[in-house]
């Protein structure tokens, strides 16, 4: 069969079986579109039915959250865990809790994290999950019991050498330690069944900084190929959450100026670069709003509302929000304004219009399944550490995860060059990603 239909069947097949999933569709749109070239080369991955399979997940499982607030109140959630494809090694994925939670967001990013996992080179399969549950404005206790009664039903399907969630959007150190310890009573069993662990019982040092380190680093890699650096650049961060807040950090510290950061309800543009220390305080000790960030800085400005943000003027934008954070008009207007390169830091925050624009218009654009894989490389090297009953030191687990970053620069460009779309990076992660599976399935027989 011509590799074009088959990815049409592939594709239809899947809107037909998951309908009204957009963001799911949206994801399996992309890679497909990329892999025409690679099937027309491999007709063997056509004969196994290597695409048909990838697109359905092994295993899916939902089920509810009974859990009970401060005043008394019952409350019920939605939890889901998508075992997605374990070609490579255990299902490895974070968990969501976000009201805007359901099935085809857990299956987008499932399905994003096969390849991405694919492209740190580590053995690990894909998977996510998460909640409907909203941990905003929940006390420590409430989070507690939500976590252990979610974890209640979640450990029959997990395990060390089976499936290791880790965080993921509201799912941070606390919510992980609540989740670790309701496993390890239940199952009687101390285990690196989740990462992102406290560093005292079995987290690695980096975890916290990984993604937004990881995605600096790449992008550094792809400025230095066109012999530029992010010194002396003006960067566009969105969000203020753990991604935005590492890469803010590392951009600092290559001599960029990062001068916005956002959340769910409007962004900041300081002028006189980001203060950090001063975001760190509100978002990570005090739980805050961005928009506390400008009672204490004078000429920093707070935009109630986040789509303006990309109207900045700047030299690198750095999307580490959310998905579909930045549409085609603000890709224009980015282009416009002389942006020369975009990474993604959260998992699809440009729509599919912003990259063609991006590309089209030669701006560098490093997609979230190569930019954000720092996380779950340093996610597998915790699984390491936890095997080896042996932690290693910040510099040791950092300078794995440059190279690793650094490696996935190189693989990316190099499969987008041999199939002919050289410069194209979206492309290039879909492929280099998608050939290790493939090769994996095809060794692996019909399972
Ligand atoms: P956090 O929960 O720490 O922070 C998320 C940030 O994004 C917050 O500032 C949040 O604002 C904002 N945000 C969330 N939803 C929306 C929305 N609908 N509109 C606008 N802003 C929003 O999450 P992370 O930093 O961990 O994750 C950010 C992105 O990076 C996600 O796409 C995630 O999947 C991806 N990612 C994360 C990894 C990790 O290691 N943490 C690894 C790889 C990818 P508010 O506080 O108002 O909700």
């Amino acid at each position: 069969m011509a590799a074009k239909t088959t990815v049409q069947d592939a594709y239809d097949q899947v809107l037909k079986r998951n309908p009204g999933e957009t963001e799911f569709h949206q994801a399996v749109k992309e890679v497909l579109d990329s892999l025409v070239p690679v099937l027309d080369r491999h007709p063997e991955y056509v004969r196994a039915g290597i695409v048909d399979r990838l697109v359905e997940p092994e295993r899916q499982v939902i089920f509810r959250v009974p859990w009970q607030d401060d005043k008394g109140n019952f409350h019920v959630n939605r939890a889901f865990r998508v075992e997605f494809n374990s070609a490579l090694g255990p299902y490895k994925g974070g968990l969501r809790f976000h009201p805007t939670v359901y099935l085809g967001i857990i299956k987008f990013l499932g399905f994003e994290q096969i390849l991405k996992n694919s492209l740190t080179g580590l053995m690990m399969g894909g998977g996510k999950g998460g909640s409907d549950f909203d941990p905003k404005g929940r006390s420590d206790d409430e989070v507690m019991r939500f976590c252990q009664s979610l974890m209640t039903e979640l450990c029959r399907h997990i395990g060390p050498d089976t499936d290791v969630p880790a965080g993921d959007i509201g799912v941070g150190g606390r919510e992980i330690g609540f989740m670790f310890g309701q496993y390890k009573r239940i199952r009687n069993e101390f285990t690196g069944v989740l990462t992102g662990k406290g560093l005292d019982w079995g987290g690695s040092l980096v975890r916290t900084e990984a993604t937004g380190y990881g995605l600096v680093y790449i992008v550094d890699e792809a400025l230095k190929a066109q012999g530029k650096s992010f010194d002396g650049l003006t960067v566009s961060v969105s969000g203020s959450g753990n991604v935005a807040i590492f890469a803010t950090e590392k951009v600092q510290e290559l001599g960029g100026k990062v001068v916005t950061l956002s959340d769910s309800n409007g962004y900041v543009y300081d002028p006189d670069g980001i203060d950090l220390d001063a975001v760190k305080r509100i978002k990570l000790v005090e739980r805050g709003r961005i928009r506390e960030y400008v009672n204490a800085h004078k000429n920093a400005q707070y935009t109630e509302g986040c789509s303006g943000i990309w109207d900045v003027k700047c030299d690198v934008a750095l999307p580490c929000a959310t998905q579909n954070e930045l549409d085609e008009a603000a890709a224009k207007t980015l282009v416009t304004n002389g942006c020369i390169a975009a990474g993604e830091g959260a998992n699809m925050p440009c729509t599919p219009e912003a990259a063609d624009v991006f590309l089209e218009n030669k701006v560098l654009f490093l997609p979230g399944k190569a930019a954000n894989a720092g996380g779950v490389a340093v996610s597998g090297l915790e699984m390491a550490q936890n095997s080896q009953r042996l932690p290693w030191t910040f510099e040791k687990a950092d300078a794995e995860l440059k190279k690793i970053m650094v490696t996935i620069y190189k693989n990316t460009s190099e499969a987008a060059r041999e199939y002919g779309c050289e410069g194209n990076f979206v492309a290039g992660a879909n492929i280099a990603g998608f050939l290790k599976v493939a090769n994996a399935m095809l060794a692996q027989g019909l399972v």
